[in-house]
């Protein structure tokens, strides 16, 4: 079998603060808004998804906004999607004067679900770009990590690391078949969180007046950590629904 690229990407990577599949996917997404807004700004594709997704989601498109030089890419990009928006918004029936019963009426039939009907052709055809780059990368991580735990370079690089945050280790954990494998993840994961709990202990007890002149050492960003490895990195897990 063939190791796949992912495999030497989660080695390599490890090492680094942070769950290790957080890190990768927000370095592929990062290498995709890149590629799409130096490279591939001109190609109808691009235009063709922009206009079919409205754009990208909320977080995608502050993103986009924060790469050096990309202002031109964007003004392109968002003008195709600007012209999608327009053509669909000005395909909307004239009103007609306020009838009788006192509620607007429109022409062309569907009267009252107008709104909703113009609403809801005005949402994305298809997930966010960069939602699906993301959804995709992560579930190859996540796949290659729950085939290699038996591999003693990846549960090495595993077991010295800052461990998983909770939603990709649930990720992994409901791929993992083989009850040893499983255990064997699942202590490696718990040495990690008892190390990060003795430091947020260390951290609160520091806190107490009692031993408020001692200095704070690694448990100071304890707090962060803990935040960071229960929900993830920022970024990683979008607020766009429809690319759940
Ligand atoms: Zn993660
Ligand atoms: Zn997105």
């Amino acid at each position: 079998m063939v190791t796949p690229l992912g495999y030497f990407d989660l080695v390599e990577t490890f090492p680094k603060p942070g769950c290790v599949v957080c890190n990768l996917v927000l370095r592929d997404v990062d290498h995709f808004l890149d590629l799409l807004l130096y490279e591939r700004v001109n190609e109808p594709d691009s235009h063709r998804a922009f206009r079919a997704r409205r754009g990208l989601c909320n977080e995608h498109a502050w993103q986009l906004t924060r790469y050096k030089g990309g202002a031109l890419g964007i003004a392109i990009l968002y003008n195709a999607t600007l012209d999608e928006v327009l053509n669909i918004v000005e395909q909307v029936p004239v009103a007609m004067p306020t009838a009788p019963s006192g509620i607007r009426r429109f022409r062309n039939g569907g009267a009252d679900s107008a709104g909703p009907a113009l609403a809801e052709r005005l949402e994305p055809a298809m997930p966010c770009l960069a939602c699906e780059l993301r959804n995709g990368s992560e579930r190859s991580y996540v796949r290659v990590l729950s085939e290699y735990v038996d591999d003693t370079q990846l549960q090495d690089a595993y077991r010295a690391s800052e461990g998983l945050c909770l939603p990709h280790f649930r990720q992994v954990l409901r791929l993992v078949t083989n009850p040893e494998q499983l255990q064997l993840f699942a202590n490696i994961q718990a040495t990690i969180w008892r190390k990060l709990k003795a430091d947020l202990n260390e951290f609160i007890e520091k806190n107490d007046h009692r031993r408020a002149h001692e200095p704070m050492g690694a448990e100071g960003d304890s707090w962060q950590r803990a935040v960071r490895r229960m929900a993830g990195e920022k970024g990683v897990f979008g607020s766009d629904p429809r690319s759940a």
